[in-house]
């Protein structure tokens, strides 16, 4: 096996990586992936690349993309530019949806926060997914990161009083209050969401008011489009 180099993926801030042995993940997520996107076993491993904190927006204005989906269509090239020479399927971003969380629960990223994105005690909510790529690679898997999850110390959950609609209040996740209060014309939450920022795990980490901005507005569309 070999040990992988991820500078260049570090050096563009895509800065977490998980590598998996396909045959060795759990048998529904082995069979959903050979099923669904590997039905001939081309590829021997499955690569999790994340970021986290602020550094991949960095990176990737320093590029000067322009496109419609641009962390996407830089976190793609860099990632192909990584493995050049081997062969490789990229299966996220992509039409077909991926079990993005889960498969952070398994690399050890991912713990639930009261607003549905997930935290950990590293990056606090600061981080995301960003590339899901099968390889016929033989690279040392990575042991998952060990982190406890935040919320379970967090008593006060600041975060649950600061949701302006009242989204976090009750036993599970409000998505419809959320969705109607940002579509409200006087919404603090058009672009950020008021509860992610009051969290402090990883404050340190918090994306730029600019990459918030993108990343909010991308969500603000979607409501729109589907909801009207
Ligand atoms: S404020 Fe507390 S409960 Fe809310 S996401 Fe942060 S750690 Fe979890
Ligand atoms: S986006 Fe706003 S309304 Fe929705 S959960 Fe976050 S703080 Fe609450």
């Amino acid at each position: 096996m070999n040990s992988p180099d991820f500078t260049l993926l570090n050096e563009a801030g895509l800065n977490l990586q998980a590598i998996f042995n396909i045959d060795e993940m759990p048998p529904e997520m082995k069979s959903d992936i050979r099923q669904r996107f590997d039905p001939e076993h081309r590829y021997r491993q499955l690569i999790l690349i994340g970021h986290g904190g602020k550094a991949m927006w960095a990176a990737m204005k320093a590029t000067g993309v322009a496109a419609e989906h641009p962390i996407d269509q830089f976190s793609i090239a860099i990632t192909e530019r990584w493995l050049a020479g081997l062969p490789h399927a990229i299966v996220y971003p992509a039409e077909t949806s991926v079990g993005l969380q889960a498969l952070g629960k398994l690399a050890g990223w991912h713990h639930a926060s009261p607003f549905m994105v997930g935290i950990n005690g590293i990056w606090g909510s600061w981080y995301a997914y960003r590339v899901v790529v099968l390889s016929d690679s033989d690279f040392a898997p990575t042991p998952p990161q060990v982190t406890a999850p935040p919320c379970s110390a967090c008593l006060d959950k600041p975060c649950v009083a600061a949701c302006p609609a009242e989204a976090l209040s009750g036993e599970r996740f409000d998505l419809p209050k959320c969705i109607a209060y940002r579509k409200t014309p006087s919404s603090r939450c058009k672009a950020t969401c008021v509860a992610r920022i009051s969290c402090p795990v990883g404050g340190e980490h918090h994306y730029s008011d600019e990459q918030m901005a993108h990343t909010y507005s991308i969500s603000m569309r979607m409501i729109e489009r589907y909801t009207g």
